[in-house]
């Protein structure tokens, strides 16, 4: 498929066009934005750069590269996988093999866990807060970066995904206030959270082959796979999170689409209350399940 792609001589205008037309023609989501982002990448400009430079002509080199991230993205591999990078909550992530791309829905996530605090007092608050499985970082940053005086712990059993997230920790000045530690869960983690969040895995087994190429093929196994049931992790999290939160503490985790009632069922089962409703995501279903530990 590659071979026909050939941008040598067009005008960044025109490449813009003509990649943005192979990609519909290939059946990708959203065309325009990808055209953008990898003509972005490929010539090292941002928007502004692009607009301002539109009657450029590629260079051979630049012509070469963007043929060779248009034929991956033809081929199925995420825009953010092969820039290596992705917004989420205005924040910039690096990606690595072991993590995760940050999903726009995991935002409500973020969202959740500041209306909870937001109940009991000001951002401004000296808060410790903890991610069971950070991935790139992405829940815990941006909770650091709207929580000033909150420090947080992030984990992680990939020590190549911890070392992303400390460097997107760092990438983003949050480093001096995060923390990050090699371990299952919360199995390394001693009590007295204000806050735990945590997108785990939770695609049941036998569902992953069924998903779109750009998850089943590119996200890395380990922070997919859910178990047979999808639900082990929680499993695991809501016993760890009754013995790790303050009382008064929330627990917010992301689910699947159809997983909102089971998982509320298990945070109950390990003794935890349910203080609000699961909150839904820009596609209305419902994403962030909440906890709580009882007040003393
Ligand atoms: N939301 C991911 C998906 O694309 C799954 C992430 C996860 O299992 N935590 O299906």
């Amino acid at each position: 498929m590659s071979a026909d792609i050939d941008f040598t001589g067009q005008t960044i205008e025109a490449a813009r066009r003509s990649l943005t037309n192979l990609l519909r023609a290939g059946n990708i989501e959203s065309p325009e934005l990808d055209a953008r982002l990898l003509i972005g990448a490929a010539l090292n400009l941002d928007l502004t750069g692009l607009i301002s430079a539109a009657k450029r002509a590629l260079s051979p080199n630049e012509a070469a590269q963007l043929a060779q991230f248009a034929g991956r993205r033809l081929y199925g591999e995420p825009v953010a996988r092969i820039i290596g990078i992705k917004e989420f909550w205005g924040l910039q992530f690096t990606l690595s093999a072991d993590t995760l791309v940050p999903r726009p829905d995991t935002e409500t996530i973020v969202e959740a866990a500041l209306e909870c605090l937001d109940t009991s007092g000001p951002r401004s608050r000296t808060l410790r807060i903890a991610d069971l499985g950070t991935g790139s970082g992405a829940i815990l940053l941006a909770l650091l970066s709207e929580l000033p005086n909150t420090t947080g712990v992030a984990t992680d059993i990939s020590l190549a995904a911890l070392r992303t997230a400390r460097s997107n920790a760092e990438r983003s000045g949050l480093a001096p206030r995060a923390h990050f530690i090699a371990c299952d869960y919360a199995s390394a983690l001693a009590g007295g959270f204000d806050l735990i969040v945590s997108n785990p895995p939770y695609i049941p087994s036998a569902d992953i082959a069924g998903l779109a190429i750009e998850v089943r093929d590119h996200d890395p196994l380990r922070a997919l796979d859910g178990g047979r049931d999808g639900f082990d992790a929680y499993r695991i999290i809501a016993p760890e999170a009754a013995r790790l939160l303050r009382p008064g503490g929330s627990l917010i985790v992301e689910v699947g689409h159809d997983q909102s009632k089971t998982v509320t069922g298990l945070m109950t089962a390990a003794g935890l209350t349910l203080p609000r409703r699961p909150k839904a995501d820009l596609g209305g279903i419902r994403r962030a399940v909440i906890a709580q530990k009882k007040p003393r």
